[in-house]
């Protein structure tokens, strides 16, 4: 497989009519894009930028050194994986894309004056930008009552977090409860929460802790994603290990008691208690505005934001428009596709070009169900007309064309073993973070084996003209 360029992905995704004009930037002074957070969507924008844009000058503000990925943490969780397998540095980001990795916090935007203001290890500073994209990932709403997520954890963001319920879990005894919520969607991944219940449950049973079990509070009226692998799942494979509760709205929590409310069913005394809480956009993208769902209204086209030029929201944060019932899915898949969207409309703006118009996005995630087997779910959107319940047009937006999910009968241990792979080339290729990518000018993903793209899930591989187009879309990473 090829290196392919921006040009030719264009051209190859058949979206490059009246392109033949592609220059890349070339401003005498590099125009300066800032880029706040480094996790999916901000690590891939940084990346593309550069890789796309020739001449420009990327910051990346990340308070960590790191990313620590919440893809595969529900692993790390139950004990089968270490922190730093899913422990990602920004080194290669700096050495092989020239990326400026900057230690600190985004405080503040200054619209008017192009300026952020960051905290840093040494003190505050000001970066002057250009175009500024902003990916802080997902902030919390503390629930009614005491929650103290170092005693209840949420383990929603990577990290310390993480490590904590993994300690908790370890302390389940016998006939122990595993009391989880699950807040009203969007939340990030939707998969996820009822992944980790079939994770723990997976985990009670390994280390044959007799009459433990999960307790799942969704305050949804239902499963939100892969209802059939996760009803089989509960009811078959977990039988007897996971209490399903719908309809369950967070009343009042008390951390320190262990003990939750709901309008459905009350704990007191869990052995664990792990709140996910409901979700809103990471406080420096909220504080640019937020719809009623508590994310920040963007173009589909640029990301771009109302009554802010040249700023930009991508991933978890943003809430892109979408037909009724196909909301844009909340994942590291999704953000790192919104940010090669971002990219090129920053580098075309650059160029004083307008933004393309043909534009895919797509999604994918890996649920394991136990410790040896998975499902799967993609969905795939393009932008142009989206829809009203009723069916009418009510505006334009990224329309999901496409959406495949194992079936029930497919958990297996190959989807677990393509878990790491899809998993690898996001973490490693995609966002250009470890030495995979310090071995070549260009990092694989532009051309290494089919197996290891981000963009080859199983429904990109089964869809011939969707997937064409996705797979041409990625193959530009
Ligand atoms: C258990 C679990 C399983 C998941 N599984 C999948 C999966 O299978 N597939 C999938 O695609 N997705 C999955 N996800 C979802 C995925 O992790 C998120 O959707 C993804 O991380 C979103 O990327 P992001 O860039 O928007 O935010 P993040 O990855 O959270 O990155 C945000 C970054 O911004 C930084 N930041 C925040 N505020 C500031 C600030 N003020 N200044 C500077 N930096 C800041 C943070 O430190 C962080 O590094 C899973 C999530 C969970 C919890």
């Amino acid at each position: 497989m090829k290196n392919v360029d921006r040009r030719s992905f264009l051209r190859m995704a058949g979206i490059a009519g009246g392109m033949a004009m592609l220059p890349r930037v070339s401003r005498a002074a590099a125009p300066r894009v800032v880029v706040i957070g480094g996790g999916f969507g901000g690590a891939s924008v940084a990346k593309y930028l550069r890789l796309w844009g020739g001449n420009v000058s990327v910051t990346l503000v990340d308070p960590a050194t790191a990313h620590m990925s919440c893809i595969l943490s529900n692993l790390v969780v139950t004990g089968l994986l270490d922190m730093s397998r899913i422990t990602v540095s920004y080194k290669a980001l700096g050495t092989n894309r020239g990326v400026t990795v900057v230690q600190g916090k985004a405080l503040a935007i200054d619209p008017a004056g192009r300026r952020v203001t960051i905290s840093t290890p040494t003190g505050n500073k000001s970066l002057d930008y250009d175009h500024l994209v902003v990916a802080p990932g997902v902030d919390f709403v503390a629930p009614p009552g005491n929650w103290n997520p170092s005693l209840t954890p949420h383990a929603w963001q990577a990290g310390a977090q993480t490590t904590l319920l993994r300690n908790q879990l370890a302390t389940m005894g016998n006939n122990d409860r595993f009391v989880m919520t699950i807040p009203k969607s969007p939340y990030r991944c939707p998969p996820g929460p009822y992944e980790r219940a079939c994770m723990v449950a997976d985990y009670l049973k390994r280390k044959n802790r007799s009459g433990a079990m999960v307790v799942v509070l969704d305050a949804n009226a239902g499963i939100q994603a892969e209802p059939e692998a996760f009803t089989r799942a509960f009811n078959v494979t977990h039988a007897g290990r996971i209490l399903y509760v719908p309809n369950a709205n967070v009343l009042s929590v008390d951390s320190a008691s262990r003990s939750i409310r709901t309008s459905a069913m009350s704990f007191s005394n869990a052995k664990v208690l792990n709140i996910i809480p409901q979700h809103r956009a990471g406080g420096i993208a909220a504080s640019l505005g937020v719809n009623a769902s508590g994310f920040v209204p963007v173009d589909a086209l640029t990301y771009g934001i109302a009554g802010y030029p040249n700023v930009h929201v991508i991933g978890d944060a943003s809430a892109v428009p979408a037909s009724d019932g196909k909301a844009v899915p909340k994942s590291g898949h999704m953000a790192n596709s919104e940010a090669k969207v971002c990219a090129d409309a920053i580098v075309r703006a650059l160029n004083g070009e307008a933004p393309d118009r043909n534009v895919a996005t797509s999604s994918a995630c890996y649920s394991p169900i136990t410790a040896r087997s998975a499902s799967w779910l993609s969905a795939n959107f393009l932008y142009g007309d989206i829809y009203d319940t009723s069916g009418a047009v009510k505006g334009k937006g990224m329309h999901r064309v496409d959406l495949g999910e194992a079936p029930a009968g497919q958990v297996n241990q190959d989807n677990y073993q393509d878990m790491f792979t899809w998993a690898d080339s996001l973490f490693f290729r995609q966002l250009c973070l470890k030495s995979a990518c310090a071995t070549r000018r260009r990092p694989a993903a532009d051309g290494g084996a089919p197996a290891m793209r981000a963009d080859i899930h199983p429904r990109a591989r089964q869809s011939a003209t969707v997937g064409f187009v996705i797979s041409a879309f990625f193959l530009a990473a």
